[in-house]
């Protein structure tokens, strides 16, 4: 006779507004952590299919229409499409898994605002004059990974209790956290921060994981982290979003160390 196993609840515990972490997105590295984690850029491992794929599309621009030999290679091009998403894919779920199981709290920047930030000198459906096509479809599909990802990390952190919160991605580059002088000058090289008025120096993107992780617990303070950190109220993980216009009061400010 088979016995019924009951199975063992979960246990329950309190998310830990210490065990936090702020991401911040990037081009060089997938994402760079607070606590100086980076995360490889999965590109490198894209650049074959891209080839194929660039390859496939050659051949069906000179195709005959109708013909079987364009239905072929319009058959292989899904196939690498879908190869190239599901790669992508099973890196992200990698990175997200790992990111939420070790921590309760997670902090990342606002993907909607990049978006227009980024894109101010042309949006991605009307590129600027200056706007290289290659850039602009780059920035697009940064912008898809970083959706997916971050969906990943919000559904994640809901099934595990934990809080994820985005925040205003205003100056979270450019800031110092020693002395909060906020200058795009801070930033005159790619990998390093380096500020104008205090000499302090990081690696940038370790020192904008950081204001964004700073940004985040401004917000939970000044929303009340109990609010955000109860379970029940958990879709406020994507409700911080519509709040962060707190934000723009921190990012004026100077960031406490
Ligand atoms: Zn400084």
């Amino acid at each position: 006779m088979a016995l019924a196993v009951k199975p063992h609840a979960p246990e329950i515990t309190e998310p830990d507004p210490d065990n936090s972490v702020g991401i911040d997105m990037g081009s060089r590295f997938f994402a760079t952590l607070s606590d100086c984690t980076q995360l490889e850029s999965f590109n490198k491992h894209l650049d074959g299919i891209d080839r194929r794929i660039s390859l496939l599309h050659k051949k069906l621009d000179r195709s005959l229409p109708g013909s079987s030999n364009r239905a072929k290679l319009v058959k292989k091009l899904a196939l690498m499409y879908k190869r190239k998403s599901d790669i992508k894919r099973d890196r992200m779920h990698k990175y997200s898994t790992k990111i939420v199981r070790g921590h309760d709290v997670i902090v990342a920047e606002d993907l909607q605002i990049k978006n227009i930030t980024k894109s101010a000198k042309g949006t991605v459906h009307k590129p600027g004059k200056n706007n290289k096509v290659k850039s602009t479809l780059n920035r697009m599909n940064l912008n898809e990974s970083w959706g997916e990802f971050f969906r990943q990390v919000g559904y994640k952190m809901k099934l595990k209790g934990g809080v994820f919160v985005q925040v205003h991605p205003k100056n979270t580059s450019r800031t110092c956290p020693k002395c909060g002088c906020i200058s795009k000058k801070n930033r005159s090289s790619q990998p390093v921060f380096k500020c104008v008025s205090c000499g302090y120096s990081a690696n940038a993107d370790v020192n904008a994981a950081c204001n964004i992780l700073r940004a985040g617990r401004l917000l939970m303070a000044l929303q009340g982290s109990k609010n955000l950190l109860d379970p029940a109220n958990n879709q406020r993980s994507t409700d911080a979003r519509a709040s962060t216009k707190i934000r723009d009061q921190s990012s004026d400010q100077a960031p406490q160390k």
